[in-house]
């Protein structure tokens, strides 16, 4: 596949050029995806970082504008580039063209969009400037930046040296906080349709159903499918809703009453999670804990010897209203951050989970028919796991790249910038291995793929169980 040579040509180009801005690095490399000629694309990237196009960009205060007015430079460049070559393709000169249209008509409408929400966002900034809901309103400024961003175009993760950029996402908040915390969770309380637990979680219960029973075996990472049949959920996968969002102010309280109100019904219809936390931080039940909720299907996640290959059956799904775009999920809010934080301590004591069970869509999702990861990328960037009180698992050696060979494409690199730590970590142990191995890479791979479609279409002599894996690997459909 040309994937390679792309990759290679853009990280040496990365290498050898750091001082331009991250954000027209992403445009740049947006733009070069359907070059298909690395040398083509090389030289395109150098004219348009050479020819100048930072300068006064730099100095618009909207990010979204600022991303869209790179691209608009950037296709300016590369149709000069294309028009200065004789043997260049007229379709590809008229898609530059229009391309170029609709990057000056994004311009006009971010700019309208910011012009719209700023008197807003000022008048919540002057008013509520001291007390309480300051902060509140910091969220609410930040979601309607997330809007203007919505309408422009798609943030995408910032990268240029190898690692990861992201601008803040969630709120982060202390560890330890001022007052004292329960040593255990129980239920404090329950009505009709809620429960209240000790820390302070409250779960509504009006909109829980029974999915079907969970039942899922184990493999080992050397030894493959292990007898036993498991009930017990033994971690979490943490989602995006990918739903529409509303800016988080009182101006817009309808619309986000309702929206997430479409949203729980669309869910429940779906079995599409366990939990659902809306935006104000209310954590709605679902999908009933001890049965399958259709979340992550496709998925692969390992600790220590053990490893799991149906994750609807042996994970809980736990979804914040929320949307992944282009490269990161946008900002939750405080209410949904305490309101995780809170369910996930509840989840992890209630059914023992180890706190590397915790993880997210993004780092689990694969495409198993073309061995690829990032099928669903819901949180496959800024999850605040050290808020949550959990360990980093963007920096852990990604089980279906280590264990089963999986690998990632252009599609993958433009959508998330780059690779997280762990895939890189995995990346070096096929490495080192075919090394002592005497294979290449490649060989390997193929080598771990055998084992992964062997291992998923192994069934244990049990016809309920049999049908049960089989019908765990309908998509899921949302993030
Ligand atoms: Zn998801």
């Amino acid at each position: 596949m040309t994937v390679t040579a792309h990759r290679t040509s853009e990280d040496r180009y990365r290498r050898e050029r750091e001082a331009c801005s991250a954000e027209l690095a992403i445009e740049l490399a947006h733009l070069t995806r359907h070059i298909d000629d690395p040398i083509v694309k090389l030289k395109y990237l150098r004219s348009a970082i050479d020819g100048g196009c930072e300068g006064p960009v730099d100095l618009v205060p909207c990010a979204p504008i600022r991303r869209a007015w790179y691209r608009l430079r950037g296709l300016e460049m590369l149709y000069r580039l294309l028009g200065s070559d004789s043997g260049a393709d007229t379709d590809v000169l008229e898609r530059v063209r229009a391309a170029r249209r609709a990057a000056r008509r994004a311009i006009g409408t971010a700019i309208a969009a910011a012009l719209f929400l700023l008197p807003a966002l000022l008048a919540g900034l002057v008013i509520n400037v001291s007390g309480d809901e300051a902060s509140v309103q910091i969220a609410a400024t930040r979601s309607a930046a997330a809007a203007v961003a919505a309408v422009a175009e798609p943030p995408r993760v910032e990268a240029l040296d190898g690692r990861r950029r992201l601008e803040p996402l969630a709120e982060s908040l202390p560890a330890e906080e001022a007052g004292t915390a329960p040593a255990t969770i129980w239920l404090a309380d329950r009505g009709a349709d809620w429960e209240l637990y000790s820390n302070g979680l409250r779960i509504e219960t009006a909109y829980a159903i029974a999915g079907k029973p969970r039942s899922y075996i184990v493999h080992h990472r050397e030894l493959g499918p292990q007898p036993g049949i498991h009930s017990k959920p033994v971690g979490i996968v943490f989602h995006t809703s990918e739903s529409d969002l509303w800016p988080l102010e009182e101006a817009f309280a309808g619309e986000l009453r309702r929206s997430s109100a479409n949203l729980i019904r669309y869910v429940q219809r779906q079995q599409a999670y366990n939990y659902l936390i809306d935006r104000f931080g209310r954590v709605y039940r679902i999908v009933e804990d001890e049965t399958r909720a259709n979340h992550a299907g496709r998925g692969i996640w390992a600790r220590n010897d053990d490893v799991y290959l149906d994750l609807n059956d042996a994970f809980l799904g736990v979804a914040f209203e929320t949307r992944w775009e282009g490269g990161r999920s946008l900002p939750i809010t405080r209410a949904q951050l305490i309101a995780g934080r809170n369910l996930t301590h509840y989840l992890r004591q209630r059914f023992a989970i180890a706190p590397e069970m915790c993880v997210t869509h993004g780092l689990t999702s694969v495409n198993p028919k073309r061995y690829l990861i990032g099928y669903h990328l819901d949180w496959a960037s800024g999850f605040p796991f050290e808020a949550f009180g959990l360990p980093d698992l963007y920096e852990l050696p990604t089980p279906s790249v280590s264990l089963f060979g999986f690998d990632y494409d252009d599609d993958f690199l433009n959508t998330l910038g780059e690779p997280w730590p762990g895939l890189l970590a995995a990346e070096r142990l096929l490495k080192e291995e075919a090394q002592q191995r005497a294979l290449t890479v490649d060989e390997l791979r193929r080598e771990r793929q055998r084992r992964y479609a062997e291992w998923s279409a192994y069934a244990p002599a049990n016809a309920s169980v049999t049908n049960e894996s089989s019908s765990s690997q309908t998509p899921d459909k949302r993030g």
